[in-house]
C-alpha cells in the first residue's frame, strides 16, 4: 500500500494539541462541531478514534486543570486581593462548573497529543497509521501504554497533592486567619 504523504509536522505536539489540530501533522482540525470529532485526519489520515473509552482519560486532564485553576484562583482572590471566603468560593464554584465545559475539547486534544507522543505506533508512518500489526508491535504498544499510564498516574498524584495543599490552606485561613506556611 502507498505510504501516507510525508508532511512536515507544524509546531510541537503540545502546541498542536492546544490549537485543536491533528497531533501528528498539525494540518487538519480535530473537531467538526462544538463536541464532535473527525474520525481521522484529512491531511495525514492518522486516526482520531481509538479504543472504546479512550477519551475517558480526558476527564482526568479536565479535572486536573480545573483543580489547578480554581485552587490558584482561590489563593489569588482570598490571599492577594483580600476577597472574603464566601466571595472567593462563589467565584471558584462558578469557574469549577464552567471551565470543564469550556476546556472539553482541549482536554481531548491534549490527551490525543500525549498519546501520540508516547505511542509511536500511532504515528502516520507506522503500520500505515492503522495500529499494531505484529506481535512485536503489540509488545511495543503495551510498553508505551504502560509508560503513558505511569505518567498519567504521577500527574494525577501531583494534582491531588495540590488539591490537598489548597484544602489545608483553606482550613488554616478559615480557622485563624493566619497566613499559610509552606504547603
Ligand atoms: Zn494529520
Amino acid at each position: 500500500m502507498a505510504a501516507p504523504p510525508e508532511l512536515p509536522p507544524r509546531g510541537s505536539p503540545l502546541l498542536r494539541g492546544l490549537l485543536l489540530r491533528c497531533p501528528a501533522c498539525g494540518e487538519a482540525p480535530l473537531f467538526r462541531g462544538p463536541f464532535r470529532m473527525h474520525d481521522r485526519c484529512s491531511a495525514c489520515s492518522v486516526p482520531f478514534t481509538r479504543e472504546p473509552g479512550f477519551y475517558l482519560g480526558s476527564i482526568y486532564i479536565n479535572y486536573g486543570v480545573t483543580v489547578l485553576v480554581t485552587g490558584g484562583l482561590y489563593a489569588f482572590l482570598a490571599l492577594v486581593l483580600g476577597w472574603s471566603q464566601e466571595a472567593s468560593l462563589t467565584a471558584c464554584l462558578g469557574v469549577a462548573v464552567l471551565l470543564p465545559v469550556a476546556f472539553f475539547r482541549h482536554a481531548r486534544s491534549l490527551l490525543l497529543a500525549l498519546d501520540g507522543s508516547v505511542n509511536r505506533l500511532q504515528s502516520p508512518h507506522a503500520s500505515g497509521g492503522i495500529g499494531p500489526t505484529s506481535a512485536e508491535d503489540l509488545r511495543s504498544l503495551t510498553a508505551d501504554d504502560g509508560r503513558a499510564g505511569c505518567a498519567m498516574g504521577v500527574a494525577l498524584a501531583l494534582v491531588l497533592l495540590f488539591g490537598l495543599g489548597m484544602a489545608v490552606v483553606t482550613v488554616l485561613v478559615s480557622i485563624g486567619g493566619m497566613p499559610p506556611s509552606g504547603e
